[in-house]
């Protein structure tokens, strides 16, 4: 067996630990005799499972008793149009543009009510993110929209809006447990697993329950279709119907690795920092590579570059594919290169692709 270094933006690596632990209880799961994959939702197992996932999230994020968790198909692509149906109570929401991922929460909102952008980096190609103290919002927005770390731009938000009296709902998809953050400074985080938790086919939200029991201006809650109805799914603690049962078995046994194995979310930030350290001090060290980022702004979980042309960008990452580091290529949207280095990228593997983007550099300049 021989595994790569995989820098794919998502689905992305998992925990070694946590594949094996997966792998051991694959055929019996705790003397049930079969695999949380074949086992129903409504077992005795399966209801142990989704209780301790709901608790480790909880513990690991310090999520305040005020907030629900819940666990909903669909991705965080859904997510862009279950928060306007259930949260555009006013009819409007801001929304701060930073990336294409924002922008299509932004157009999804826009067939329920206004979807004001009320800041976009769009002019510098979303290099930057706007300072959030400097943005004019609506008094009468329903809740201000982020997308908190822009996966395909490689950019994150070092303050994030805070204004009273109107919610902040951020898509976490892609930063989401690799630092700790304040719950308590959003009304709705929400996330696809995909990317720093578990294996695609599910998105968490996390929801003060303040926000809940109401739907968007001039759609009355009970025609909102059923499984986008974060009030009705919460409800049934997000068994409706069939949940996505192994995504949450996967997530609930990440859980356990970063309280247990990790210690907790402050130690996974410091190696976060680390490993994001080492690729932009070598970016910073030389001219042949390129980050387009402010510098402030640069996200710790995906770095994009180039190298000097697009063909050499081409033999870049056919060369890196060779040599054990795959899914470099950057989105096509930018081009060039883009490494996410999530939670579950170990640090030898960055240290390794800087060793290699070297080798390359002096072949290559
Ligand atoms: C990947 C990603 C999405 C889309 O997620 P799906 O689960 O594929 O719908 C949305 N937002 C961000 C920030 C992402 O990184």
């Amino acid at each position: 067996m021989n595994r790569v270094y995989n820098f794919s933006a998502g689905p992305s690596m998992l925990p070694v630990p946590v594949l094996q632990k997966a792998q051991a209880d694959l055929l019996d799961y705790h003397g049930s005799g079969m695999s949380v994959m074949e086992m129903s939702h409504r077992s005795k197992w399966f209801d142990e499972i989704i209780q301790n996932t709901e608790a480790g999230i909880r513990k690991v994020l310090n999520v305040p008793d005020n907030y629900k968790i819940g666990f909903f198909q669909g991705g965080a692509t859904q997510q862009f149009a279950m928060v306007p149906l259930n949260f555009m109570t006013t009819g409007t929401a801001d929304y701060l543009v930073t990336g294409n991922f924002s922008k299509k929460a932004a157009e999804e909102a826009a067939k329920f009510g206004t979807a004001r952008i009320a800041a976009s980096s769009k002019d510098k190609n979303f290099t930057y993110i706007p300072d959030v103290k400097a943005i004019e919002y609506d008094p009468n927005a329903s809740y201000i929209h982020i997308c908190q770390n822009n996966t395909i731009f490689g950019t994150t938000y070092k303050d994030v809006p805070q204004v009273d009296g109107i919610p902040l709902v951020a898509d976490m998809s892609s930063m989401i447990f690799s630092e700790p953050t304040d719950v308590s400074k959003y009304g709705c985080i929400y996330f696809g697993v995909q990317k720093n938790v578990a294996p695609a086919g599910m998105a968490i939200a996390i929801i003060r329950d303040d926000l809940l029991g109401k739907s968007a201006k001039d759609i009355p809650a009970e025609k909102i279709p059923t499984m986008m109805n974060y009030t009705t799914l919460l409800d049934k603690d997000s068994m409706y119907n069939t949940p996505p049962c192994w995504c949450i078995y996967m997530t609930g046994l990440v859980m356990d690795y970063l309280q247990n194995e990790v210690g907790g979310l402050e130690e996974m930030a410091k190696i976060n920092h680390a490993k994001a350290k080492v690729l932009y001090d070598y970016l910073d060290g030389q001219d042949f590579y390129n980050n387009p980022v402010q510098p402030e702004y640069r996200s710790m979980m995906n770095v994009t570059f180039t190298s000097p042309n697009p063909d050499m960008d081409k033999k870049f990452c056919a060369a890196a594919t060779e040599a054990g580091f795959v899914n470099l290529k950057g989105h096509r949207l930018v081009g060039g290169m883009r490494a996410s280095i999530y939670n579950a990228m170990p640090a030898q593997g960055v240290n390794d692709l800087v060793d290699f983007m070297e080798k390359f550099r002096k072949e290559n300049a």
